[in-house]
Order: structure tokens, then sequence, then C-alpha cells
């Protein structure tokens, strides 16, 4: 059922259409679809294909409680303080602010990769489980031993 949202394959095909009549240069369109299909989609597949069950996934058996600075914003690490102190005033990170700012300093330090799940759930405007889920166990805590993504990001070279 569509209740008025937009729908993926319609957008995408949309902007296929204004590549084609030379509206928008081929790597914008083809920026957005792989987001579109590549990331949003899968994501959404993850969630539907495991759920119930998988918020629980703790393939690294993290137990530690999530660090209070994470509401307060409290700490002497710069770029943790910023992300946090501009989550708290906007209700927005971007995508690597998330991912290997608090994302990853929380898989480092062994942060009980639940509690963090109910972090990200609790301060971002746009959480849905659906998606607030697979991106925090599998992208970014490796939480569900590489079902979603292929390594850990603290192993990557990126
Ligand atoms: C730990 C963590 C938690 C996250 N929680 C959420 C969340 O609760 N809600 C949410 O919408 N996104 C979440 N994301 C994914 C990502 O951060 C946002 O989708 C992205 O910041 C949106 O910015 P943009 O519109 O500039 O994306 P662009 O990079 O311009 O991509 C275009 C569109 O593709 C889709 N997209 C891109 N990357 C992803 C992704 N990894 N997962 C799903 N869709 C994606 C989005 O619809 C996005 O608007 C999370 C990522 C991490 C690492």
């Amino acid at each position: 059922m569509n209740c008025g949202l937009l729908d993926p394959l319609r957008v995408c095909r949309e902007v296929e259409a204004a590549w084609r009549v030379g509206a928008v240069p081929l790597n914008a369109a083809e920026g957005f679809i792989r987001q579109i299909i590549g990331w949003r989609e899968y994501v959404r597949g993850i969630y539907w294909l495991k759920m119930p069950g998988y918020e629980h996934a703790n393939a690294l058996g993290h137990t530690r409680p999530l660090p209070w600075f994470y509401w307060s914003g409290e700490t002497d690490m710069a770029c943790v303080r910023a992300a946090v102190t501009q989550t708290k005033q906007e209700a927005y990170a971007h995508h690597i602010q998330r991912l290997i700012i608090t994302g990853n300093f929380a898989m480092l330090a062994g942060v009980d990769p639940h509690a963090l799940h109910i972090w990200y759930l609790s301060v971002y405007a746009d959480a849905y489980e659906w998606v607030e889920l697979p991106n925090t166990l599998g992208m970014s805590q490796f939480a569900d031993g590489g079902l979603l993504g292929s390594k850990p990001y603290a192993a990557s070279g990126g």
C-alpha cells in the first residue's frame, strides 16, 4: 500500500529519465540510484529478512554500557563531542559522523550494540527501526558477524 510516501523504484526511474534528457549528469544520477537501490533497499531487505531476532545480534560479544557522554556530549574527545553536540541540537548527523565517529568509537570500546541501537533510535530525526537497526548493528558494529557488511569498519583501509 502506498500512503503518499515516495516509491523508491518510481524515484529511480524519474532520475534515469532526467539523465536521458540531459537534465542531470550521469555521475549524479548513478550515485543517487546506487544509494537508493544499493543501500536503502538493501538495508530494508535485511531488516525484513532477519527480524525478529536481528536486534539481539552481538557477534563480537560486546557488553560495555553506553558511555554517558553519548547523551551529554561531555568528553575531551573533540570529534565525539562535536558529533554528539550537533546531534543534540539538530537531531541530525551525517553518515560519516554516525559511522566513523560515534559508531566506530563504540565498536572499538566494546559497547553493547543493543544499547547503541537504542541511542541511535532515540536521537535522530530520521530514525525508523527498519533503517536504523541494520545500519547500527550491521554496518557500524559488525554485530551480525558479517551478514550486511564484509568486515568491521575498524579493519578497513578507509
Ligand atoms: C550507525 C548508523 C545509523 C544510521 N541510522 C539511520 C536512520 O536511522 N535513518 C536513516 O534514514 N539512515 C540512517 N543511516 C544511514 C545514513 O546515515 C543516512 O541514510 C544518510 O546520512 C542520509 O544522508 P543523505 O540523504 O545525504 O544520503 P546520500 O548519501 O545522498 O544518499 C541518498 C539516499 O540514499 C539512502 N541511503 C544512503 N545510505 C544509506 C544507508 N546506509 N542506509 C539506508 N539508506 C541509505 C538514503 O535514503 C539517502 O537519503 C545510519 C547510518 C549509520 C552508520
